[in-house]
């Protein structure tokens, strides 16, 4: 079976051709593959026998939602089966500027961050750009608005899954398909060095984010065993290609953690790292995982780090609205409780 969703309109075409059907079939099933319908019967106008055709080779619900979760925010968490069963979660978020969508990258993560519910069973399988593209659908059809932004950073490493990472933004980036400019997509990575280089050379106006949660190498190891393949000095490195590359400002991720990350002295290092540089940070209390021993920090811990950000090294820093706080938004663990739960 081929799953549509995950074929370009070139590729939709040819397909369609081969059973036995003129071109301008093709770009029709591609149209409705693009309004993200989930049935045949929906390809209004199709003969019956090719829906009926189709849907003996091919697929289009490759993400089902099974279960949602609504914030008072209006943020909803979803969960979504794939086709083999393998679930994956992705939000959907209302900003002043439009509709968000936060999909997930793999089934499970095996980057092993210690404070992230993602990986606590480690990696299943790595998603299609098809099923990226899914979840996307799903979230419109659910809510009824059009996705207007993407951030690539429900579960899962996108770097870690470059190529399909890669084939999803010039997907989504498409003209012809839901033509999403590059400054609404945000990918954002743990920090996988050759891949930053990789992507800066593909020169996608793309946001680019970093997870850093720690300027201290000894301290980043940690809680981010990456950071012993990639220490944060060579990640800096990677961060100033891409954005002379591309000419785009990196925004840095940090998640405060009560007593581990949000000292004065983890601000002071983080603002002598990034001083002087095309960079935004955006400061998150950290959500707590039903699995783990560690607290947001308090408000005036918060403030107190991003003042020193602010005023003293002049770095342009915002502490992100924590949406959708009451739902336990955190990546992971709403999959998490659902398989406890089986
Ligand atoms: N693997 C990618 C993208 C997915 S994680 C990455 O590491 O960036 C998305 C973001 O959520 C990352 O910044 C990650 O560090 C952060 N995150 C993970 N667990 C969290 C938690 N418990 N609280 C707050 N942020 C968390």
């Amino acid at each position: 079976m081929k799953d549509l969703r995950n074929m370009s309109k070139q590729q939709i075409i040819n397909f369609v051709e081969a059973l036995g059907e003129k071109p301008f079939r093709g770009k029709q099933v591609y149209e409705w593959v693009i309004k993200g319908v989930s049935q045949f019967d929906e390809m209004a106008n199709l003969p019956n026998a090719l829906r009926q055709k189709l849907s003996e080779v091919a697929i289009l619900d490759n993400y089902k939602i099974i279960q949602q979760l609504k914030a008072k925010d209006g943020t909803i968490k979803v969960l979504g089966a794939l086709k083999d069963g393998n679930l994956v979660e992705s939000v959907f978020m209302t900003y002043k500027h439009g509709h968000s969508a936060c999909i997930s990258t793999q089934v499970g993560c095996k980057m092993k961050c210690s404070f992230c519910a993602s990986t606590l069973n480690g990696i299943v399988r790595s998603l299609t750009a098809g099923e990226y593209l899914g979840q996307i659908y799903a979230l419109q059809k659910l809510t009824g608005h059009r996705i207007d932004n993407v951030v690539l950073m429900g579960s899962g490493e996108p770097l870690d899954n470059y190529e399909e990472s890669v084939r999803f933004i010039k997907m989504v980036t498409d003209e012809d398909g839901l033509n999403l400019s590059g400054r609404s997509i945000t990918l954002s990575t743990c920090g996988l060095v050759p891949e930053i280089y990789k992507l800066a050379d593909e020169k996608f106006a793309i946001t680019l984010a970093i997870s850093l949660h720690n300027p201290f190498q000894e301290e980043r190891m940690e809680i981010m065993p990456i950071s012993k393949r990639y220490p944060i000095k060579e990640l800096l490195k990677a961060v100033e290609y891409y954005a002379e590359k591309t000419g785009r400002r990196v925004t840095f991720e940090y998640a405060l953690i009560a007593g581990v990350n949000d000292t004065e002295l983890h601000a002071e290092q983080l603002g002598s790292l990034l001083r002087g540089k095309l960079v935004h940070v955006n400061l998150i209390p950290v959500n707590a995982v039903e699995e783990k021993a560690f607290k947001p920090s308090q408000n005036d811990q918060i403030n107190r780090f991003k003042t020193i950000l602010l005023d003293k090294y002049r770095i342009n820093t915002t502490v992100r609205r924590e949406l959708g706080s009451d739902i336990n938004a955190a990546c992971g663990q709403l999959r998490n409780s659902h398989l406890k739960s089986e």
